[in-house]
């Protein structure tokens, strides 16, 4: 009994895609791994752990952090998070800087334009990142996130988004 072939003009592009996301978590291991190490020392106090496949990554809820609630950090494929659901709107980082009147944004889409980045960066990310101003509105990783989360495209700080 023959068997048609695969269609391999759909599963190509969906296989490399794959085999890309598998090479950038590989990449950004150490990342991801320091982000683990503190999801499960949070977890201690309290925190929750779940695999979220929308944002790629293992997220943290109700992560403790001791100077207030509502924030969001990335490292690599883990999203620590201090409040209940990732979800939820949060303002840009010129909305908050007073350079524009921008509307919410999505928590989730800003923290997963960082875990593109990680993936596409590895270990270079952080110090890239540092370099570039850390948490700051002039930091282009982070203008580039909400911009991701405005749009649902940009991800990458130096692409030409006109
Ligand atoms: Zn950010």
């Amino acid at each position: 009994m023959k068997r048609p072939l695969p269609d391999v003009s759909q599963s190509t592009p969906r296989l490399l895609l794959r085999g890309l996301v598998v090479l950038g978590m590989c990449w950004t291991l150490p990342n991801s791994l320091l982000g683990l190490l503190a999801g499960i020392i949070g977890c201690a106090f309290g925190a929750r752990m779940h695999w979220q496949g929308a944002e790629l990554a293992v997220v943290v809820r109700c992560w403790p952090w001791p100077w207030g609630t509502g924030g969001a950090l990335t490292l690599g494929n883990v999203i620590l998070h201090t409040g209940e659901r990732l979800d939820t709107l949060c303002f840009t980082y010129a909305h908050r800087a007073g350079y524009d009147v921008e509307p919410p944004v999505s928590l989730a889409d800003h923290e997963r334009a960082h875990v593109h980045q990680y993936m596409l960066l590895g270990p270079l990310f952080l110090p890239l990142y540092m370099l570039c101003g850390g948490v700051s509105v002039r930091n282009p990783f982070e203008r580039a996130a909400d911009r991701y989360a405005q749009s649902g495209r940009g991800w990458w700080p130096w692409t030409s988004h006109e």
